[in-house]
Parts: structure tokens; sequence; C-alpha cells
């Protein structure tokens, strides 16, 4: 500033006012220009760096917060697993979005000025990667602490340790840009320093110039400062194609021009090298994005494999549970059929731990059962298909065998080789029982385990049809037990049971062919089979001659007789048997059996222990009985029956007593049917009880009548049968027949057996007692038939002892010595109990004296009356009410 005070140059001043005012005016708005332009550029500056601050710190706020919020949440005091994971998730998220923004910042231009700071642009990348570290940390700590709170505090150290270095990153990367904004101002005050200096220097120079400027060179002067002037505006704006006008002569417009040259020449270099910087930047910028996105989609990838890796632990979890919840035993073993995993089922049924098998051969559980062909051809299928099923029988650890219904499968790898067998199979040991059980249901009696009825018809059909090849004979038994039915109801039903599997052994033992001594075929074979009930059958095959069969038969009821020993009481049982023969008697199993069984209905009339063998005119007789049983029904609408009436005899008084009503059939077309022929046809078919009820009433109707003809006061006895007696209607229907005939009770008595009893006594004893009540009589019919006990007899409700007519019959005989015994203890015990004794069926007087000797009070019988018709009856009365009664015989 030393040329200002100089003397010539004031003088030059004089001279040329109008310049310096020019380059005083022009100076002053240079330095307006230099600060206007430092003061916005370092605002510029100022700004953008400052909100990238703004952004830094805040985002690091941010992930402090929500690092803080995940560490509460992965603390199982404070949450449960279940709760964490979803509010987790949006942390994760948030962290996420952190990541995304500092690559923003990044790509929004602030590489720029991470090139001056080369430390910044690694801390950018490491912050970035630090935070990838820790969302990747954080999700598994995450998902460990959700589905195993447990094992997850060891991750969440570690998450806690990638925070940090999230955070060392931040911090690092904020102090970087504080930095940087320092040296950022420092550098552009420099700059504007060196600019604004340069300036005024150009501008002293031009104004001292100007006055050293002489009055010769003024225009010149003038009109280079004024090029120069031009230049300078246009550099001063920016405009770096001005010209610089260099050919003034001038030292100090040269000086001025050179300088400005040098100046034009320095910001075309800065403006070259800002081109190649802004060349690099986005070339940066593009290299950045690229890696950005690259990072992304490695992340991407990276959670993609997680969540995968979580959803296959997941499904891993679900077939486990699959596995031993099935009911069906499943095991996997490794290609070396190593026993790698069983489940529950598997241990329930073979009794094994899991622990004890796992790694051994399946092969150690075999039951020796099957060859070891049978092994050979499973593996053989499984190599081929891949696959087997069958039967198998294995051997439990408790030893016992047991079968199984086992499925194969082989698992195989990408190269197709086996890695595992897996193993399903249920236990089908009930299954086979009950299959066996049902084939024995099926064909075998549960009680005696003889064949039963459709075996037995199986069975015989093919003896019939090799009968017919070989041109031999078939004989069918039926064996029907006597009085069975009384056994099982006085002794209970264990020991009708009891003697019924007696009777089975005994038939098997009577049967064997080397005890028979017959001369038999050799090829002899038998059946014995039950066809239910107290029924057997027997079927003799591949017999020569039917000579021998009347001996078999009797040698088999000999066995049967034999005493067996029931409830502690010996116990005979007869049996009735009726044969028919192939091919006599018919040729199919149906004919044969049904002649056979006619045979033995016919053998049963004949009494007890009896047997016959089929003939055609039993055949009529069966077809009889089956057209009695189809004409009994309008019979007994169109009243085809009637009562016939016998009397009872006061052995003291001789006097009528009362009088027995019994049933007989009026057929248009047989005549009178006897009552013997057709009550158990009545009984089978229920008819009883229609045809019982017109008995009681039509009795009582009569005795009334009778009653009040002769002025008696007879009673009289009506047959109950057993199905009668069980009707729970009886009661109602006897106090019908009372009320409608107005007969009093005392006046009807009702003859019972001892088998209408003997289902269940003490329902049997109710009964009675009910009836009882009403003034109504009992007297027990047939006694010393049954299996009478003096037990229930002392507790039966019963007025009357009726004595089997078959005692009677033998009493006159010379050699009865026993029978008299007995009738004589009859009368006794009903003395004892103080019921009225009655004699049945009494033809003769040798009967009637020994009768009343013994003290029998009553006596029926032929001696006195066969049973009369009604009619017939009441002459019969009338005749002898007034005398004794007339002995017929
Ligand atoms: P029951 O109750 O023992 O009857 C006595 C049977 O002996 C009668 O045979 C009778 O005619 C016969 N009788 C009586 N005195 C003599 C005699 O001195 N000598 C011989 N040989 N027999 C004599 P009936 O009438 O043929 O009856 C047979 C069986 O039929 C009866 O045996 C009874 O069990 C049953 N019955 C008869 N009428 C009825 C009835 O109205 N209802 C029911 N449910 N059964 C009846
Ligand atoms: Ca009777
Ligand atoms: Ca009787």
């Amino acid at each position: 500033m030393n040329f200002l005070k100089n003397a010539s140059l004031k003088r030059r001043l004089q001279f040329f006012p109008a310049s310096l005012i020019a380059a005083s005016s022009l100076l002053i708005g240079l330095l307006i220009y230099v600060i206007l332009n430092y003061s916005s550029l370092f605002d510029h500056l100022h700004q953008e760096d400052m909100q990238v601050l703004t952004k830094i710190s805040n985002i690091s706020s941010e992930f402090e917060q929500t690092h803080s919020k995940l560490l509460t949440l992965f603390d199982s005091s404070s949450t449960t697993p279940e709760l964490a994971y979803p509010e987790a998730t949006i942390h994760l998220d948030k962290i996420h979005s952190l990541k995304n923004q500092i690559g923003k910042i990044s790509s929004d231009g602030h590489l720029e000025l991470e090139l001056h700071h080369s430390d910044q642009v690694i801390n950018t990348n490491e912050l970035t990667n630090a935070l990838n570290d820790y969302l990747l940390t954080s999700t598994i700590a995450m998902e460990r602490y959700f589905y195993d709170p447990a094992s997850s505090h060891q991750i969440i150290q570690d998450q806690v340790k990638k925070s940090a270095k999230v955070n060392h990153f931040l911090t690092a990367l904020t102090s970087s840009i504080v930095h940087q904004i320092e040296n950022e101002m420092r550098a552009t005050a420099d700059e504007t320093i060196i600019t604004s200096v340069l300036l005024v220097i150009l501008g002293l120079a031009l104004v001292v110039f100007t006055i050293k400027a002489n009055t010769g060179v003024a225009r010149r002067v003038d009109n280079s400062l004024s090029a120069i002037r031009k230049s300078l505006l246009g550099l001063a704006k920016g405009e770096l194609s001005v010209h610089i006008p260099a050919k003034d002569d001038t030292p100090e417009i040269k000086e001025m021009a050179t300088a400005l040259n040098t100046y034009k020449q320095t910001q075309v270099a800065l403006n070259n090298t800002l081109t190649e910087l802004s060349e690099i930047k986005s070339d940066l910028e593009l290299r950045v994005e690229q890696r950005t996105s690259q990072l992304q989609d490695t992340n991407q990838k990276l959670i993609q494999e997680i969540s995968q890796n979580l959803m296959s632990q997941e499904q891993l979890k679900i077939y486990q549970k699959a596995l031993h919840s099935t009911s069906e035993a499943v095991i996997i073993t490794s290609a070396k059929n190593r026993i790698i995993e069983v489940n529950d089922a598997y241990c329930g049924i073979t009794g094994y731990d899991r622990n004890e098998i796992i790694g051994a051969n399946p092969s150690k559980f075999k039951s020796g059962q099957h060859p070891a062909e049978f092994y050979q051809q499973m593996w053989e299928e499984l190599d081929q298909t891949g696959y087997w099923k069958g039967e198998i029988w294995d051997r439990r650890k408790n030893g016992e065998l047991y079968p199984k219904w086992l499925t194969i499968n082989t698992v195989v790898n990408e190269q197709d080789l086996i890695t595992n067998y897996v193993g399903v199979f249920t236990d089908i040991s009930d299954l086979k029982s009950k299959e066996a059980e049902l084939e024995k249901l099926a064909h075998f009696d549960p009680l005696t385990h003889l064949p039963n009825r459709m075996l037995c018809r199986e069975r015989v059909e093919q003896k019939l049809l090799s009968a017919k090849r070989k041109n031999n004979k078939v004989a069918l038994l039926f064996i029907d037990l006597d009085r069975f039915k009384l056994i099982n109801d006085s002794l209970g039903h264990a020991a009708g049971d009891q003697l019924l599997k007696t009777v089975a052994e005994r038939l098997e033992a009577s049967l064997r062919a080397e005890d028979l001594m017959y001369p038999l075929n050799s090829h002899f074979s038998h059946t014995i089979a039950r066809l239910g009930g107290d029924e057997f059958i027997i079927s003799l095959s591949d017999l020569n001659s039917v000579d021998y069969i009347a001996d078999i038969v009797e040698r088999i009821q000999e066995t049967i007789r034999k005493p067996i020993n029931l409830c502690d009481r010996e116990v005979s049982v007869d049996s009735s048997i009726g044969v028919a023969i192939y091919p006599n008697d018919g040729s199919s199993y149906e004919t044969l059996s049904n002649h056979a069984d006619t045979a033995m209905y016919r053998a049963k009339e004949a009494g007890r222990g009896q047997f016959a063998l089929f003939t055609e005119e039993m055949n009529q007789q069966a077809h009889q009985r089956l057209q009695l049983e189809i004409e009994m029904k309008t019979s007994i609408k169109e009243k085809h029956f009637e009562l016939y009436y016998q009397p009872k005899i006061c052995t003291t008084s001789h006097n009528i007593h009362s009088f027995e009503s019994l049933i007989r059939w009026n057929h248009p077309q047989l005549g009178l049917i006897s009552p013997d022929d057709f009550i158990e046809i009545a009984e089978e078919t229920g008819m009883i009880i229609q045809l019982g009820e017109w008995i009681l009433e039509e009795a009582c109707r009569v005795c009334l009548e009778l009653n009040h003809k002769f002025n008696t006061k007879l009673r009289v006895a009506v047959n109950i049968s057993t199905r009668q007696f069980q009707d729970p209607k009886l009661q109602e229907k006897i106090a019908k027949a009372l009320k409608k005939s107005g007969l009093t009770a005392e006046h009807l008595e009702l003859e019972i057996t001892e088998s209408a009893i003997f289902g269940d006594i003490e329902e049997a004893i109710s009964i009675i007692r009910q009836i009882s009540s009403t003034g109504v009589r009992f007297a027990l019919d047939d006694f010393g038939t049954g299996y009478s006990s003096l037990n229930y007899l002392k507790q039966l409700p019963v007025n009357t002892l009726k004595l089997d007519r078959s005692f009677i019959a033998q009493l006159d005989q010379a050699d009865t010595e026993d029978d008299r015994k007995i009738v004589e203890t009859m009368i006794l015990l009903g003395k004892q109990f103080r019921m009225q004794t009655v004699a049945e069926g009494v033809e003769n007087t040798d009967q009637e004296s020994i009768l009343s000797n013994l003290g029998c009070d009553l006596l029926q019988g032929y001696l006195y009356s066969k049973p009369l018709p009604e009619k017939v009856f009441h002459d019969y009365l009338g005749n002898t009410l007034n005398t004794k009664p007339q002995k017929t015989a």
C-alpha cells in the first residue's frame, strides 16, 4: 500500500479522477461480492452437514432406545417368549430402517465429504456392517428366546456386544462429520481470504496503474483498463472464456493481465478438477449403490436362510409330536439297520425302553417263527420296491411272541442310496385271538367245546357225499337228556352246565373206536355235536352195516346214565335217542336229522331212557303232530275242546270230596284226543294260555252249577301248565274266572307240577302266596317224579300233595316193597307239612286199602270213576251223592 502515498500517483489521480472513481467502485464492488459469496458458501456448507449430523445423532439415539427395548423383551422375567416375539420383530424392522437411513445418507452425496476423509468412508461401511451384524444376532436371539429362552442368554450377550460396535461406529461417524465440518469451514474461509486479497491487490494495482499512467497513455491505458475491467467482471461472474488483453506495454497493465490470466488458468484447472471430481463422485455413488444392493441381497438371503432353518425346526417339532402321539408303533433304522428312533407306541407294544434299543439291530426281536427265507424275501422286496408289508411275528421284551402287521418303507437320498428304513406296525394279537375266537364261536359250542349245529351239518354233509361214493352207510343219532330241565331248575344252571360237559366228555369216550368192540369198518369215523340245550347229535359214518347200531346206542345211554356228582348229590340222567340212517331213512342232512328228531320224540314218549330207530310210521305221526298244531288254533275258536271231570274220594268217609277237570279235544275227524297227545303242543306253541283261560272259566262255571244243583260244597281242581303258571296275568285271569262264574275262591284248587316251580323257587312261592291269599288252594301234582327236596317242600305254601300214578300202579304188586315205602314216606311228609295227600290212578281195592292204611287222605282213579263229560258227571253225582260212591272196578 506504499504506492498510494506516492506523489506521482497522487498527481496522476488528479488527471484521471473518473478512472479513479471507477477503479475504487470496482474494488468496493469486488469486496462486497467476496463477502457475500463467502457467507453464502459458509451457510450452504454449514446447513447440509448439520443436517447429516442431526440425522446421524437421531439414528444413534433411536438405535440406543430400540436396542434397550429388545434387551428388555429378551428378559424372561418381564415378558413371555410368545409376547416378545411379535414385538421384537417390530424392533428389528426399526433397526433395519435405521440401517437403510445410513445407506441413504451416504448415497445422498455425502460421499463427497468422505473422499476428503478416507477414514470416514470406512466408518460408513463398517457401520452398515455392524448394523447387519447386529440385526443377524438379534434375529437369532429372538428365535432362540422364543423356542428356548433358557439357552438364549449367550446370544443376547453377543447382541449386546454387537450393539456396542454399532454405537462405536455411530460415535466415530458423528465425530468425523463434526471434524469435517470444521475443516470445511476452515478451508472455505482460507480460500475466500486468498481470493479477496488477490482481488484487493488487483483493485489496488489498477488504482496504482491508473495513477501512474500519464496523459499520453491515458487513453490507451483507459482502453486497456476497460478491457481488463471487462475481463475482471466476466471472471467475477465465473465466465472463464473471457479474453484478457496482454498487448499493452504498461508494465502494470501487463502485470495485471498476466495475473488475471494466471487466475483464469487456475480457475479453468479448478473447473476441470471439479468436473473430474464430480465424475469420480457419481462413479463412487454407483458403486456404493451396487454394493448396498448387493449387501441387501446377501442380507435378504441370510434372513431367508434363517427363517427356513427356523421353519424346518418347527416342522421337525410337529413331526416329532405326530410320531409320538400315533398309536401305531414306528421304528426308524439306519441304512445298516441299526435302530435310530422309535416312538412311544413302539415302546408300549414291545416293552422296551427307548434307550435300551437305540443302536440295536431289530433282528434281535425275531420270534424264530419264520424261516430264514422269509426274511430274505422281505429284504429282497424292500431293496427292489422300497416297500414291504405283511404279518410278522416278533418277541416282546418279556419273551412273549406276538403277531404284528408291519409296513416298511425305505428312505433314499438324492443319489438314490438307502439312508433309512421306516417301519410302522400294529400289534394284531388281539385281532388274531378274536379271529380265532370268532371261528370257534361260529363252529363250536362254548360250553362243551363240541362242534355246533353248523359244523355238524358241514361234516355230516361231507360224510354223506363220501358215503354215496363208497356206497356205505351213515347213522345220525339224536340224543336228548331226560328231565334235564328239572335238574337245571332244581340244582341251578351251574350244575346243569356241569352235567352237559360231563355228558359231552362221556359221549366222546364212548365212541373211541377201539372201545366199541364191534366189527365196524376200520375207516369208521364219528362226529359229536351239541345242538343246544340238552340236545346232542352223533353221526357215525363209513358204516358197512347197521346191525350193531342198537348196541352202540345202548352203550351210549349206559355211559350217560352213570351217576354224576352234582352239588354233592349223586344224580343219574337218562337219555332218549332217535336214530335215522342213510340211505334208508333219507339222503340229505335235512331229512335225516328231521327223522332222527322224530324218532327221538317217539323214544321220549315211550318213557325215560329209551331209543327208537326211525320208521315210516313215525314219520306219519310226526306229520300228524304238525297237523294238530295247525288245527288246534281253529279248534280253540270253534270250541272243539271239552272238559271231563273225575271225582276224588275221601278215604275215611268214602264221600265225594272234590273233582278234577281234565281236558279233551273233540277232533272233527280224529275223534277224542287225549291231553297227553296235545298239551305239549299247546305248551310249545303258547296256545295253552288261551286254552287255559277257557278251561278255568269252564271249570268254575261247572263247579258252581253242580254245587247249586246238588247243594254241595265240592271243590274243583284245575290243571295249570308251567307256561300258564308263569303267565304274569294268571292271577288276573283266575279272578276273572271266579267273578264270571260266581264261584268262591275256596272252591277252586290249582294243580301245578314241580317243573312249574323250579325256574325260580322264590318267585314261585311268591306267586302261590299271592294267589293263595285270595282263598284259592294249590296242589302239587305228580309228586315224586321230580327232584323234590325236603327243603323246598317245607317252604312251598301248597295245601295238597298228589302222589304220582306210577307209584300207585305198583303198590299192589308183590315185589314192590320199595314203592310202598316211598308212598308211605310221601304220605308222612304230607302230614308233617300239614298237607292233604291225594293218590291218583287208584284202580283196585288192594291199592285202596293199602293207601287208606297208610293214611292217604283222598283217592282218585278208575276204581271210582273215569273222567266223565259234564252231563255224565252230573248224572254220576246225582246217583252217588246220596249213596256211597260206586266202585266200578
Ligand atoms: P294228570 O293231571 O296227572 O291227570 C291225571 C291223569 O290220569 C288223567 O289223564 C286221568 O285221566 C288219568 N287217570 C285218572 N285215574 C286213572 C286211573 O285209575 N288209571 C289210569 N291209567 N289213568 C288214570 P288225562 O286226562 O289223559 O290227562 C293227562 C294229563 O294231561 C294230566 O295228567 C295233566 O297233566 C294233563 N291235563 C289234563 N287236563 C288238563 C288241563 O285241563 N290243563 C292242563 N294244563 N293239563 C291238563
Ligand atoms: Ca292233575
Ligand atoms: Ca298227575
